[in-house]
C-alpha cells in the first residue's frame, strides 16, 4: 500500500528532511498535500517536484501568487489559503498520513483536525500537544487516530516501549522516563556574556541543524521543557517520573528505565530523517541514507544534571505542567512572543524566561474543555508578554 502524505509546514527543516526521506522510498510514499506560510516560491517548487493534489499557503496573497505559478504547468494542483486550507489539507480523503511540521501554536487547529479524522499522525508540531493536551489527545482517541512522534526524544521512547505500550506506565513495568538533551549552545557560555548573546549564536546548534524558533528554543532548554509536557500527553507518565539530562554529543536520544532496573536507550546520529522514517514506515524499517554510528570513534559519552540557574525555563516548564489547565498554553504563548522578539533583535536573550515568568505570574490557570479555551489563554498571554516586553501591540 503507498501511504498517501500531507506535509504541513513543507518548506522547514522537518519538511525538507520528511521530503527527502520520501523521495527515497517513491512506491511506498506520495506526497498528496503540502502546506507553508507565505514562501510561495519554494512552494511551487516543491509542487513541481512532487506533484501533490493539494497545495496550501497560509497566507492568502501568498497562495494566489502560487496559484498563478502553478496555473499552467501543474493546473491538476488545487491551491487553498489559510486555515480552512490548512485544514483541508489535513483532512483530505487523498490522505491517510500527516505530517504535522508547522512551528508553534499556528500548527494547533490543523493537527486536532487531522486527529479527529482519524489520520496517522506524525507529531513534530510538539506546542500543539503543549497548547491542546487533554483536548487533542481526546481527539486522537475518538477520531481513531495514530499519533506517532517525530520529535528524535519521544521516537527515542516510542522505540523503547513495548509495542502494547497504552499511555499507562506502571502497567509496563515503566518507572521513569529520561529525556536527554544536548545543553545547546549556551551549556558553557559565561553567565555573565548571556544578556549580549546573538540570535545567529543562540541559532548555532552544536549538534542539530532545525528552525530558528526552535534553535533558540534550544538555547534557553524551554524545547527540553515543552518536550516534558509532550512526554506527559504522549506517554501518560507524571513528571516526577520524567527526568531531564544533558548529554552534550546527542547520541542517545532518550531512555526508558524498566522497574527491573533494565534502562533502554535509542542511540542515532542526530539526522531528523532517522526518527521521520521510523514513524513514516512503522512497523517496518527503510533505508534513510545516513551512515553507521562508528561508537569505537565516538570513544565516550557524557551525562550531567541541567543547572536550574542558566536554564529558568525548565522549571517553569515544570510549574505549568503542575498547574495544568491553561497553564502550558499561557508558557507557549509567552516563548513564542518572546523568542520572536528576539529573533527580531527587539530584546535580549535573558528577557526571554522573565517574560514567560511574567505571564504564568499574570494569567490564572483555568480549565481547557476545548481548543477555543486554550487559544483564548494563549491570546491573552501573548497580550500580556508583549506589553511587559514593552512591545508594539500585535496587528
Ligand atoms: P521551520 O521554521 O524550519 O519550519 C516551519 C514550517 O511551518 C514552515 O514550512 C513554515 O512555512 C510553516 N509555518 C510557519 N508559520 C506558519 C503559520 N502561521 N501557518 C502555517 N504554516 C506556518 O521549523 P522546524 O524546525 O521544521 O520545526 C517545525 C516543528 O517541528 C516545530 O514545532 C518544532 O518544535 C518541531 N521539531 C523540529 C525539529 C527540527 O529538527 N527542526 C526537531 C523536533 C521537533
Ligand atoms: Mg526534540
Amino acid at each position: 500500500m503507498t501511504r498517501r502524505i500531507a506535509i504541513l509546514g513543507a518548506t522547514g527543516s522537518v519538511g525538507e528532511s520528511t521530503l527527502d526521506v520520501i523521495a527515497r522510498h517513491p512506491g511506498r510514499f506520495a506526497i498528496g498535500a503540502l502546506t507553508a506560510h507565505s514562501q510561495w516560491e519554494k512552494l511551487a517548487h516543491l509542487c513541481r517536484v512532487h506533484r501533490p493534489q493539494i497545495a496550501v499557503l497560509a497566507n492568502p496573497e501568498a497562495a494566489l501568487k502560487l496559484e498563478r505559478a502553478l496555473a499552467h504547468e501543474c493546473p491538476g494542483i488545487h491551491v487553498l489559503a489559510g486555515e480552512a486550507g490548512l485544514t483541508e489539507a489535513a483532512t483530505s480523503s487523498e490522505i491517510d498520513t500527516v505530517v504535522a511540521a508547522i512551528v508553534g501554536a499556528a500548527g494547533l487547529r490543523s493537527t486536532v483536525a487531522a486527529a479527529v479524522a482519524g489520520k496517522r499522525i506524525l507529531l513534530a508540531n510538539k506546542e500543539a500537544l503543549v497548547i491542546g493536551g487533554a483536548v487533542f489527545m481526546r481527539a486522537v482517541e475518538t477520531g481513531g487516530a495514530t499519533l506517532l512522534p517525530i520529535d528524535s526524544e519521544h521516537n527515542a521512547i516510542f522505540q523503547c516501549l513495548p509495542a502494547s505500550y497504552a499511555r499507562n506506565p506502571a502497567a509496563s513495568g515503566v518507572r521513569r522516563i529520561v529525556l536527554t538533551a544536548s545543553g545547546g549552545p549556551f551549556r558553557t557560555r559565561p553567565l555573565a556574556e548571556l544578556p549580549t548573546v546573538t540570535a545567529d549564536e543562540a541559532c548555532a546548534h552544536p549538534n542539530w541543524v532545525m528552525g530558528r524558533k526552535i534553535s533558540v528554543d534550544s538555547a534557553t532548554m524551554m524545547n527540553k521543557g515543552l518536550e516534558m509536557i509532550e512526554a506527559h500527553w504522549l506517554f501518560g507518565v507524571p513528571r516526577e517520573r520524567i527526568e531531564i539530562v544533558v548529554h552534550p554529543e546527542s547520541v542517545i536520544h532518550s531512555l526508558v528505565e524498566y522497574v527491573d532496573g533494565s534502562m533502554l536507550a535509542q542511540l542515532g546520529h542526530p539526522d531528523m530523517r532517522t526518527p521521520i522514517a521510523q514513524a513514516l514506515a512503522f512497523p517496518d524499517r527503510v533505508d534513510t541514507g545516513i551512515a553507521e554510528l562508528d561508537l569505537v570513534r565516538l570513544g565516550s559519552l557524557h551525562f550531567s544534571a541541567p543547572d536550574h540557574l542558566r536554564f529558568p525555563c525548565l522549571a517553569l516548564a515544570a510549574a505549568a505542567l503542575d498547574a495544568g489547565g491553561t497553564a502550558p498554553a499561557i508558557l507557549n504563548a509567552a516563548n513564542e512572543v518572546a523568542v520572536a522578539a528576539f529573533l527580531d533583535s527587539r530584546i535580549r536573550y535573558t528577557d526571554i524566561a522573565p517574560a514567560c515568568t511574567e505571564a504564568l505570574a499574570r494569567l490564572p490557570a483555568t480549565n481547557v474543555q476545548c481548543l477555543d479555551d486554550a487559544m483564548a489563554a494563549d491570546a491573552e498571554a501573548r497580550a500580556v508578554a508583549r506589553s511587559w516586553l514593552k512591545l508594539p501591540k500585535a496587528a
